[in-house]
């Protein structure tokens, strides 16, 4: 007898061609993140099983649980022992230490030359649980449902059921670029990002001297933050002061922070083609300020045909918050560090912003060689030493 964890696969059933890529891909996530256990894994189109030492079951669950492309975790006792003797002892085991008032037994057989059929186990496993523990059978609405599956090599008994994060394994849907700020919707945006499949690379722009080494620092930490659930992430910082101070210095002051993200834009495309990322990722939120008009989007928009991904846009700012909180960036993201967007404020940004005078002020200015500057010193930070603290 042994405790062993069961995987159930999340979204990915619906994936009927690439459905063993999908598994592939899990299961490869799932060895990479429990490289410190002994753990061997077996899987099949349905489930996978994961075989470890007893002491490392919580552990591994609860990296596990930060695991996309898993619906549920179940931990099971598996034996052996087929015996209806064993399976009625280990079912009641499990049952004594739970709180209920009614329950199911549910059986599935998936080797049909053991001799009794799923109804009729049920039948039995449920007498002896009602012969033992003071409760009721409800088929429609149980409080407790009790799993039991026999299969060729043994039976698997449920002993608790996990939910999982859901969302596709990391990595199948390919590559995105992430504009990861300090605050507090971008790593919103790069965690729902990640569910979907896509890895990710995080961007960020900074403006030394005007933005100081704890913005940055607050930045690795959301990367790295975001990294429980990316696969292999790496942090590009573009230096930024030249291009800003140019923009603030020769331009219309209340176009600042469109031109501004005009230019964010424009490097983030070249920067996501030279890592072969298939799409831009952001924080944006329709409405949230005045930059995220659907006139300030269009106008930004405007320099690029480049995907721009906005897991946001419709997200209302307590439920972008909500979010943080769970994913455990919000308190890092609230510490009071300026960002590159909040160190030149125009006193009247514009909300609707025009694009003829647009391109008349960027007329007034050649950004081209600033733009190739930023691009080609691009400095990356690795964000893999800190495997360890996700633990
Ligand atoms: P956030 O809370 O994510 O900073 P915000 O509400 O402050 O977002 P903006 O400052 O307008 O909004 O930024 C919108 C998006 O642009 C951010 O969510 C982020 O994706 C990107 N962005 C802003 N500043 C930077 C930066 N310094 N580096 C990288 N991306 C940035
Ligand atoms: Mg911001």
């Amino acid at each position: 007898m042994k405790r062993i964890i069961l995987i159930k696969y999340g979204e990915l059933t619906t994936k009927k061609d690439n459905r063993g890529f999908f598994i592939k891909t899990l299961r490869k996530n799932i060895l990479n993140k429990l490289t410190d256990f002994n753990i061997e894994i077996k899987d099949d189109y349905y489930r996978m099983f994961i075989y470890c030492d007893e002491d490392d079951i919580n552990k591994i669950v609860s990296i596990l649980k930060s695991i996309f492309g898993i619906h549920e975790i179940v931990i099971c006792i598996s034996s052996t022992d087929t015996s209806v003797d064993n399976i009625k002892n280990i079912s009641l085991d499990i049952m004594k230490n739970k709180t209920f008032k009614t329950f199911k037994v549910e059986t599935n057989r998936s080797d049909k030359s053991y001799p009794i059929k799923s109804m009729e186990m049920n039948n039995i496993i449920g007498g002896h649980i009602l012969k033992n523990i003071n409760c009721k059978v409800d088929v429609h609405n149980p409080d407790y449902l009790l799993n039991i599956e026999i299969r060729c090599e043994g039976v698997y008994i449920y002993e608790n059921r996990i939910k999982g994060l859901g969302g596709y394994p990391v990595s199948t849907l390919g590559r995105g670029l992430l504009m990861l700020s300090g605050g507090i919707d971008s790593p919103v945006a790069g965690y729902l990002t990640i569910k979907r499949g896509v890895e990710l690379y995080y961007l960020y722009f900074e403006s030394r001297p005007h933005t100081s080494i704890e913005a940055r620092n607050k930045v690795i930490t959301l990367a790295r933050k975001l990294e429980k659930y990316n696969s292999n992430g790496k942090l590009l910082v573009v230096n930024f002061t030249k291009i800003q101070e140019a923009i603030y210095k020769n331009l219309d002051p209340d176009y600042l922070i469109t031109i501004m993200r005009r230019m964010m834009y424009r490097i983030a495309e070249k920067v996501a083609k030279k890592n072969k990322c298939l799409a831009i990722v952001n924080g944006e939120s329709v409405g949230q300020v005045a930059s995220q008009t659907l006139s300030s989007i269009l106008s930004v928009n405007d320099v690029t045909n480049f995907p721009i991904l906005r897991p946001l846009c419709s997200f209302d700012k307590l439920d972008i918050i909500d979010i943080s909180k769970k994913i455990d960036t919000y308190e890092t993201s609230i510490l009071p560090y300026e960002d590159c967007c909040t160190v030149f404020v125009p006193k009247h940004p514009v909300i609707n912003p025009n694009l003829k005078h647009i391109y008349h002020e960027e007329s007034l200015y050649d950004f081209s060689e600033l733009l190739d500057e930023a691009v080609n010193n691009i400095e990356v930070v690795s964000l893999k030493e800190v495997k360890s603290d996700l633990l």
